[in-house]
């Protein structure tokens, strides 16, 4: 079998890599707070909440992987994968879902549920110009339309926030309230300037205002660290001050740029003018998806556009 596996972008789709040898990817597990872990592979980060009723997954990374994770979640517990949420509709975090409902044992009385915002079921199953494909086992039929959807599971209430217009327009978050612990998706990814989708619905003024509503949810500790903990849409683990650190960036580029563009700055002379040169250092590296020039020129399109 091929190790070698191509995976299908689109050009603005904010995906990592082209091609993966997914074969030599390692899944890393880390604990992070009451019932909550995050494991790490190739894509989007996964968060797995764990306890007597069985396992909880939040996103799915790609196919191929769901051996190699499936093998680490059975580390952990032996119970039922009883929900699966997905935070948005990239293939980072979305590809898995088919593999994973083939590896889990179909029960009657508790069938395994895949929960997303309904924008994500309808990308999934409508892409633009194509025939609706026939229903697959990983769709998230379990969509929400509403502003949030709350479960209990593994004696834990758990609210999955719709938050519109940010990455894309079916962006969840995820609070584990027990736990103490907020999973973000793409709306923050530190290290990295945010990927904001503007084809699949993402906007600037939704990015911020996904920041701002994780910041309201959590709570510092006393102490320096601690408090609630964030688990982000790829890197590593964080807390509430990392959250606020990304925000004031993001919103300070932004305000730059909304000054620009009402000086009557077209796109290029907006780029020539660097907005984000001090913050480059910290978001842009060889690896990263997202360059300075691309976020520039997703922020200006978003605040210009109808
Ligand atoms: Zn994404």
């Amino acid at each position: 079998m091929a190790a070698a596996v191509a995976v299908s972008l689109s050009a603005t789709g904010p995906i990592r890599a082209q091609q993966q040898n997914f074969a030599n990817v390692q899944i890393r597990v880390l604990p992070v707070q009451g019932n909550v872990y995050m494991l790490a592979g190739s894509g989007g980060n996964i968060t797995l909440q764990i306890g007597k009723e069985g396992v909880l997954m939040v996103d799915t990374e790609f196919a191929p992987l769901a051996p190699k994770i499936m093998a680490e979640i059975r580390k952990l517990s032996n119970g039922p994968i009883r929900y699966i949420i997905n935070t948005h509709v990239h293939p980072d975090h979305v590809g898995g879902n088919d593999a994973f409902a083939a590896l889990i044992p179909q029960d009657p009385l508790n069938p395994l549920k895949i929960i997303a915002h309904e924008n994500v079921l309808n990308r999934m199953t409508k892409p633009a110009g194509k025939e609706t494909p026939p229903p697959q086992p990983g769709l998230p039929e379990d969509e929400y339309f509403t502003r949030f959807k709350d479960l209990r599971f593994n004696g834990e209430a758990i609210f999955v926030y719709h938050e519109p217009k940010a990455h894309t327009d079916g962006d969840s978050v995820v609070l584990f309230r027990g736990s103490d612990v907020v999973s973000t998706g793409d709306i923050f990814t530190p290290g990295g300037y945010p990927g904001i989708d503007l084809e699949r619905g993402g906007s600037i003024q939704g990015e911020i205002a996904g920041l701002n509503h994780i910041l309201e949810l959590v709570v510092p500790a006393h102490t320096q660290d601690g408090g609630t903990y964030v688990i982000p849409g790829h890197g590593r683990i964080c807390d509430e001050a990392d959250v606020v650190e990304y925000r004031d960036m993001v919103v300070i580029i932004r305000d730059r740029i909304q000054d620009m563009i009402k000086k009557g700055m077209t796109l290029e002379q907006v780029k020539a003018a660097k907005p984000t040169r001090d913050y480059d250092t910290e978001y842009v590296s060889k690896n990263s998806f997202v360059t300075a020039d691309r976020f520039t020129e997703t922020i200006y399109k978003s605040l210009t556009q109808k």
